[in-house]
Order: C-alpha cells, then sequence, then structure tokens
C-alpha cells in the first residue's frame, strides 16, 4: 500500500506499543477480511545499530500458555514474598510467572505485521485524536495531515486518559537495575513477588527481585504514591536493599529501566463521545487500579476487540457485570492503600500469608467465585476494609444522583 491511499483506513491504529501492536497482531490473526489497517507510532524503537529497545520489561503470573508463549523471556513457577512480619513460599496452584522483554515483543510483532498486505505504517507525531465527520474516528498528525477510519483504536495519552475530577490517584513508579555479580548468588529457580523489608517512608514500598541465572537479577524498587521519588531515592533504597537483604556488595548494573504506571479509581472514558474512538491500553484504562499490572489485561482487550469486529459487532461489546463486580473489589483495595486505612505492607501481608496465593491471583485476575472471594475478605483486616467500602459506596451512590 503506498501512503496515499492510507490516510484513510478502515482501522487506525494510534501508538504502536504494547496495546497497539497487539491489536493489529489480534486483528491479524481474527482476519482482516479485506479490512486496512493504519498504525501511527512516533517512535522508530530501534538504536544506532538497529536493534530494538528494550525500554520496559512486562512480567505477569498466568496457568497455561500465552498467546506469545514463544516470545516468553524467562518463567518461575516459584515465588517468594516477604515482609517484616511473613515470610514464605507462595503456593500458586499452577499459576507461572512470566517475563517478556520489549525489545523481543517489538521485534517479532514488526517482523510478523510487515508481511501483511492489508497492514501500513506511518511514523509520525500524533497531534490530536478525536470523532470524524463521516461517524468514525480522526487524528491530525503534526505536520497538519489528517488520517481517517471507520474506527481509531488509540492508545496514546492524547484525548484519553482518566477523567478530571474527584477520586484517588495514585502512581506506582520504579526504578528496576538489572545486576551481574562476580559470583553466584541468585536461584534462577524462585523470584521475589514482593519484599516489604524496605523502608516504607509512609507509602507503599516494595522490592521485586527477577532472577535470569545465577549472577543477573531484575531488582526493581517499586512505590505506590501520589508522587514519584527523586531518582537518589530509588538508588539508594536498591543498594540498601542488595547490602542489607541480599549481602551483595560488587556488582555491574547492565541495564535499567524506569516507568510509572497510573492506580487510579477516576473512569476512563472508553470512547469519544460520538464513538468513533476507542481507547485502547493505559490509555483505555487497561491498567488494574490496585496493583498497576497492565500487560495480560490488554491481551484480553485486544482479543475481545478482534473477536467482536470479526463478528460484526461493536469493539467493546460483552463486558458484563463480573467486571463490575472486580471494578468494587478494585475501589476498595485502592481506598485502603491510598488512605494508609493499612500499610500496603500489611494488607499484602494478610493476604499473601493467609491465603494460597493461587486464589489470591485469581482474585486479582477477575477469576474467583464469589464465595473464594468472601474468604478473601474474611482474611483482611475488617476495620479499614469496611470504612474504605463505606467511602467506596458513598462515592457510586453521589455519581448516581443525578445532576
Ligand atoms: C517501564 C515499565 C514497565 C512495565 N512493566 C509492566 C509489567 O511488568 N507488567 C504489566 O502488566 N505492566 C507493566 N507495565 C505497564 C504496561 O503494561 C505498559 O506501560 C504497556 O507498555 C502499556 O501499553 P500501551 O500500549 O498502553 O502503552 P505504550 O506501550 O506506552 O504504547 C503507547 C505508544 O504510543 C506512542 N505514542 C504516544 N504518544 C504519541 C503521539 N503523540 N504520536 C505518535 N505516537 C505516540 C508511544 O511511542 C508508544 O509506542 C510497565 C510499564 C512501564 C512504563
Amino acid at each position: 500500500m503506498t501512503l496515499s491511499d492510507t490516510l484513510k483506513a478502515d482501522i487506525v491504529i494510534a501508538g504502536a506499543g504494547a496495546a497497539g501492536l497487539h491489536l493489529a497482531w489480534c486483528l491479524s490473526r481474527a482476519g482482516l477480511a479485506g479490512r486496512r489497517v493504519l498504525m501511527i507510532e512516533r517512535e522508530a524503537k530501534t538504536t544506532a545499530d538497529g536493534a530494538f529497545v528494550n525500554d520496559r520489561t512486562w512480567c505477569f503470573w498466568e496457568r497455561g500458555a500465552n498467546p506469545l508463549e514463544h516470545l516468553v523471556f524467562r518463567r518461575w513457577a516459584n515465588l517468594d514474598f516477604k515482609s517484616p512480619r511473613w515470610s514464605g513460599r507462595l503456593a500458586l496452584d499452577g499459576h507461572v510467572y512470566k517475563m517478556i522483554r520489549g525489545a523481543d515483543f517489538h521485534a517479532a510483532m514488526r517482523a510478523e505485521l510487515a508481511g501483511i498486505d492489508e497492514i501500513a505504517w506511518l511514523q509520525g507525531e500524533i497531534a490530536d485524536v478525536g470523532d470524524g465527520s463521516d461517524g468514525g474516528g480522526a487524528l491530525r498528525l503534526a505536520d497538519g495531515r489528517v488520517v481517517s477510519g471507520r474506527w481509531v483504536f488509540n492508545s496514546t495519552p492524547i484525548g484519553a486518559g482518566p477523567a478530571p475530577g474527584p477520586g484517588i490517584r495514585l502512581i506506582q513508579h520504579f526504578l528496576g537495575w538489572v545486576i551481574r555479580t562476580s559470583e553466584d548468588r541468585f536461584d534462577p529457580g524462585a523470584a521475589t513477588l514482593m519484599d516489604f523489608r524496605t523502608p516504607q517512608g509512609g507509602d507503599t514500598r516494595f522490592v521485586y527481585v527477577l532472577p535470569f541465572d545465577a549472577r543477573t537479577a531484575l531488582v526493581e524498587h517499586t512505590v505506590f504514591s501520589a508522587q514519584p521519588l527523586d531518582r537518589a531515592e530509588y538508588v539508594a533504597a536498591i543498594e540498601g536493599y542488595l547490602r542489607e537483604q541480599l549481602g551483595i556488595g560488587g556488582y555491574v548494573i547492565e541495564h535499567q529501566e524506569y516507568g510509572e504506571i497510573p492506580m487510579t479509581d477516576a473512569a476512563f472514558p472508553a470512547t469519544s463521545p460520538r464513538g468513533g474512538v476507542v481507547n485502547i491500553g493505559t490509555a483505555g484504562g487497561a491498567t488494574k487500579p490496585s496493583t498497576g499490572y497492565t500487560f495480560k489485561r490488554i491481551q484480553a482487550q485486544s482479543a475481545r476487540i478482534a473477536a467482536n469486529l470479526a463478528a460484526g459487532r461493536a469493539p467493546l461489546d460483552g463486558r458484563g457485570a463480573e467486571a463490575a463486580r472486580f471494578g468494587w473489589y478494585d475501589r476498595i483495595l485502592l481506598n485502603v492503600l491510598a488512605h494508609r486505612r493499612r500499610g500496603g505492607a500489611d494488607v499484602f501481608t494478610d493476604l499473601f500469608s493467609r491465603l494460597n496465593a493461587g486464589v489470591v491471583f485469581d482474585f486479582l485476575d477477575g477469576r474467583t467465585r464469589p464465595w473464594q472471594e468472601l474468604q478473601v475478605m474474611a482474611r483482611a483486616a475488617k476495620g479499614p476494609f469496611l470504612a474504605a467500602t463505606l467511602e467506596v459506596a458513598m462515592g457510586a451512590l453521589h455519581r448516581s444522583r443525578p445532576k
């Protein structure tokens, strides 16, 4: 396809990160049936030597194979949890923790999509996204060109993101180092999901350790709070952790990643006012508010959109009551953490020390049955969670009142 005939496409995907690429991949697998897709991304995502950048790694737990199992870089069948009150190996009930590297994902996706005739690419800066004049969606590039499509799937922050107004607006922010030691220091068979034995500073702070082999590991200091820290604070926390908890003095930093992920109970508008634009990925509210995990939710969102379009339905059909129920739990957990009704270290220690971690993971994935959810609630601290439930219910009541 040439550029002149792609400025109007059937499907426009704004942003070729995790959500944009996933969606294109799912659409291509569901069958494009002649529909033309235009991908628009501002970054080349490659380094000077042509390799894809590894700007992030995506981790998640799951049972069974991932649709991108061939891209999984490391798997951990054992996870440890550590806190001043309780430490132990988690009973995962068949879940495996997995990591996909950004560089591998971009390389594989770009290679696979490059071979599909219906998919065209445009590198450019998007300046505006909104409803088009013909019932679809449209976007304007910084160079002034306008692109339109029956659907615009937008994963950029432009015209998307949490609605303004009251609500909890935490961020999950983290600095991670891939370090290499000169002697064997890690057990590559076991990762540490959360280690709260790090100064809490009045927030929720933990360290995450993912060994790649006996001498290499990603060590990440993660904080849930309203504002990011100064870089020096993450550095001091990682150095202190390596020294005091792992007894590691000498190491080389091979790679680093910094990230910020929204944790909010604010609504994310799913579409533009007339529905021509559908927001996806982080911009579309795919992040789990209480944990920040997003990747698997992006995978589920992309698969659902592709299946709906292939069946001639609207892209977001089929979001059900289940999602609403788990949305409530999420807001309650986020409320407890944000208002520090109970410290994050205690909240997660309560859950992981008193419950099978497999049930906690299923609960966080929105896959539990009501009786299991009662189990989870019974293990959480009553006072803080009741206060949070009341506040969340009052907020919902207030929002539902006619204005
Ligand atoms: C460092 C880091 C690590 C993370 N780790 C995990 C993890 O382990 N597990 C997990 O579940 N989640 C994780 N997340 C959260 C989430 O999964 C990722 O942020 C994920 O990449 C979100 O996908 P996305 O497509 O919504 O956004 P992105 O992947 O950021 O894609 C958006 C794309 O839009 C492009 N874009 C933006 N603005 C414009 C514009 N104006 N014009 C043109 N293009 C534009 C960007 O260049 C980008 O390519 C992590 C996030 C970060 C930042």
